[in-house]
């Protein structure tokens, strides 16, 4: 995630509905959960237990999730989490020639992002592993996946955090909550619009050279039902003898990506297709990332780059409208 964004959230205090916000961790990120409801009824434990739920299917930090267990192969029938996840990705993984590839989990292990320690990385063992990588080696048949090789293991952190804040949102609807923005670790989903007719506001920080410099955000956009996700390299980078190496795997080569784009952030019609579609950004790079996204009447983007002269450039997408916070 290259910026965080800010959530521009104003409270009108005369008016019904009241405005309720929950904050937390979760994934290892911050979360913030602003909606409004007729009695400000706040929602934090069923939040907590769906979190919890989330954890114990798709987190492959959990030894004993259902990810982790089909990862080992063990006999499991796939949850109400997974299907979807797993539906989305294979569309995606089509719609993106392979770039968006949860099966990339062995090279995501072995090049240290993962659940184990770097590995020494040789052409040889790129290879070896690249042979186990491929979405099309799964199937999904009467709620039990089916692997072409055994040793196929799935990574769904490119996707998971988008839909998680999907289901939160889909369970505040469920209590009759028509207007909400929920935040994980960058990754937006924002319906409805708030009881003033204003739609929800999303500032972009622009990114410093260096993961903690100070930060501040310049312009915002003006969101109704669409979702939002960064993937970026700058916070989460390994550097081994000076060399910085992403979090993003090429599926096509089985390296960490390694071109000018330092963030891509896209907007989506929800928030998991937009966290998987951030990250096929990120593996397709500036120029086919940009061609991709000018081609789909549903997705827009914002992409920050280093450019030839060592600065960061931008590149926002047609559709995309970005006001300046100066017009506030
Ligand atoms: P994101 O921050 O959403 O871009 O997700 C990055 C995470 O997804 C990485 O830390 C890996 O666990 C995983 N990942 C890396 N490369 C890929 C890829 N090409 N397709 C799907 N998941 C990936
Ligand atoms: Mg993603």
């Amino acid at each position: 995630m290259l910026f965080s964004l800010v959530l521009l959230a104003c409270s009108s205090l005369d008016r019904h509905p009241q405005m309720v916000n929950i904050r937390g961790v979760v994934f290892g990120t911050y979360y913030s959960i602003t909606y409004y409801e007729e009695e400000g009824r706040v929602f934090d434990h069923p939040i907590d237990s769906l979190f919890k739920d989330f954890n114990q299917s798709l987190s492959f930090y959990h030894p004993e999730s259902l990810l982790s267990r089909i990862n080992r192969n063990e006999e499991v029938n796939v949850d109400h989490f997974f299907k979807p996840v797993f539906l989305r990705s294979a569309e995606i993984y089509e719609e993106t020639g392979g770039a968006f590839d949860p099966t990339v989990f062995p090279l995501v292990n072995a090049w240290g992002f993962g659940v184990s320690a770097r590995e020494e990385m040789t052409p040889e063992r790129v290879d070896s592993l690249l042979a186990l990588v491929g979405f099309h080696k799964l199937r999904l048949s009467d709620g039990q996946l089916f692997k072409e090789d055994d040793r196929v293991q799935l990574d769904f952190n490119a996707i998971a955090k988008g839909y998680a804040a999907d289901v939160i949102g889909a369970f505040l609807e469920s209590q009759g909550v028509e207007a909400y923005l929920i935040e994980i670790g960058g990754d937006i989903i924002a319906r409805g619009v708030k009881p003033d007719g204003n739609r929800w506001r999303i500032g972009l920080e622009i990114p410093a050279a260096d993961a903690l410099d100070g930060q501040d955000w310049e312009y915002y956009v003006e969101v109704e039902d669409r979702g939002l996700a960064t993937s970026g390299d700058y916070r989460r980078y390994q550097e081994v003898e000076g060399v910085r190496y992403s979090h993003t795997i090429n599926p096509a080569t089985g390296y960490p990506v390694d071109h000018s784009l330092v963030s891509v952030s896209v907007f989506a019609p929800d928030a998991m297709s937009a966290d998987a579609y951030a990250t096929a950004l990120m593996v397709m790079g500036k120029e086919a990332g940009i061609r991709f996204v000018e081609d789909r009447e549903d997705l827009e983007a914002y992409f920050i780059f280093g450019n030839d002269e060592g600065d960061l450039g931008y590149y926002i997408s047609s559709g995309l409208v970005l006001f300046s916070r100066e017009d506030l």
